[in-house]
């Protein structure tokens, strides 16, 4: 009888706790299997790439219903328009404050100094830099239906405004279809919170995955590099994001911080920032207050152009690897870095490793060895963690800043964070 109460007090407790404190307890309890069981820790995986594929089987539906309904709530194209143009600039700025940072920390730091490696030539071969007019072209999808299948988000982002724009030209006409739409675009919002209910086993199994892989052993060595990355993570989420919030958006900051800790630490556990894009918008809709026609358009377009993360990892490790081949950098390297690597996070894909791949042509713009990749890959995934995790507090950043800017920040809802109903809601 006791047994029993203490077993349904004890179920009671984890039931009625914020998914965020779940999710949290599912990192720190998979570090810790891991640690404890090492590779065997491959075992958990599946729990992982459980809700890894859960999460992912809603992007292409939820980005494009709701984005079809963001156009149609705004009646107004202009101020489309002027919420595509914001989101660019602060974008495109705050990438380029993240690679400052990234070589800023890189050259104080000096995580490459006494690694001395020797180059030799062309091991590992570079990507070739996609050319600008081809990337653009590309953007308008030639079959949609493709372009849903395969889950091109640019293509579907330029779709579905299209789409949008017209059923609200269509005037009466349109509406059915609009209410359709309205209406799965809301199943896909419940969809995905129940999705996120499996959030917390997923963080354990991918944790406990990691943590079992890379023992302290394999970390040491680079030990340097990923404390540099990570303190730079860090600084720009805690100064440049939290200053914008508070200083543009005249917002308090916490509450920006305390809602990004779900999607934050989904991206933390599956390294992929599309694939993360369900709990973001969901973040940003249920725990910040974002409107959904700002949400549904400013965050998809960030989870494919916006890549702080990647841009400073990118800074840090070209850093490194000229310090580790002894290679002095002069001011107009440290410039050509800051314009390949902003342009490179903007073509990094959102899928685990896709920064590594970009680094490569970075190192070739700039004339530093191959190689180098070959050493950062090694415990690429750990930086691809934290890395991922800033990408996506970025897109937050900026949903949250126009969404203020355009009156569309429920600030009922924002400065509710933390409090009691939305604990519940989620719990
Ligand atoms: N994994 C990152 C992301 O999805 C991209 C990268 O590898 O830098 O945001």
């Amino acid at each position: 009888m006791i047994d029993a109460t203490m077993e349904q007090n004890r179920s009671g407790f984890w039931r009625n706790l914020a998914l965020w404190k779940k999710i949290l307890i599912g990192m720190a309890l998979g570090m810790l299997v891991g640690i404890v069981m090492g590779p065997d820790a491959e075992l958990l995986k599946p729990l992982g790439t459980l809700f890894v594929n859960a999460i992912k089987m809603l992007i292409v539906p939820l980005v494009f219903c709701s984005l079809v309904v963001g156009v149609t709530s705004m009646q107004d194209t202009r101020q489309l328009g002027r919420i595509g143009l914001k989101s660019l600039v602060l974008y495109m700025a705050t990438t380029a404050v993240a690679i400052t940072i990234g070589l800023g920390m890189g050259s104080v730091f000096m995580p490459g100094e006494g690694v001395n490696m020797v180059a030799s030539d062309g091991a590992i071969a570079a990507k070739e830099a996609p050319a600008m007019v081809q990337t653009l072209l590309d953007m308008i999808p030639k079959n949609p239906i493709s372009a849903l299948a395969a889950g091109n988000i640019l293509q579907i982002i330029v779709f579905a405004l299209g789409l949008g724009i017209a059923l609200n030209l269509c005037g009466d006409k349109g509406r059915p279809a609009v209410a359709m739409f309205e209406s799965l675009a809301e199943a896909m919002y419940k969809m995905t919170e129940l999705v996120m209910k499996l959030a917390p086993y997923g963080v354990f199994g991918l944790m406990a995955w990691v943590a079992g892989k890379y023992g302290i052993e394999i970390l040491l060595p680079l030990i340097k590099v990923i404390a540099v990355v990570y303190l730079c993570c860090v600084i720009h989420v805690l100064v440049v994001y939290t200053g914008m919030i508070s200083l543009i958006g005249r917002l308090n900051p916490v509450r920006y911080l305390k809602g990004l800790v779900n999607p934050a630490a989904v991206a933390f556990t599956t390294t992929s920032s599309s694939g993360t894009l369900p709990a973001t918008i969901k973040a940003a809709q249920q725990e910040l207050g974002v409107s959904k026609g700002i949400s549904s358009f400013v965050l998809p377009l960030g989870a494919t152009i916006n890549m702080d993360g990647t841009a400073l990892y990118q800074g840090v490790c070209a850093l490194f690897i000229a310090q580790a081949f002894g290679i002095d950098l002069e001011l107009s390297d440290y410039l050509l870095i800051i314009m390949t690597s902003t342009l490179a996070s903007i073509g990094t894909a959102g899928v685990p490793g896709a920064g590594l791949i970009m680094l490569s042509l970075v190192l070739t713009t700039v004339g530093l060895p191959m190689e180098g990749l070959a050493i950062v890959a090694g415990i690429d995934r750990i930086l691809d963690m934290a890395r991922t995790s800033v990408n996506v507090c970025g897109d937050l950043a900026v949903s949250v800043l126009v969404g203020k800017s355009e009156g569309e920040l429920d600030t009922t809802i924002y400065d509710r964070i933390g409090g009691s109903a939305k604990e519940t809601e989620f719990g």
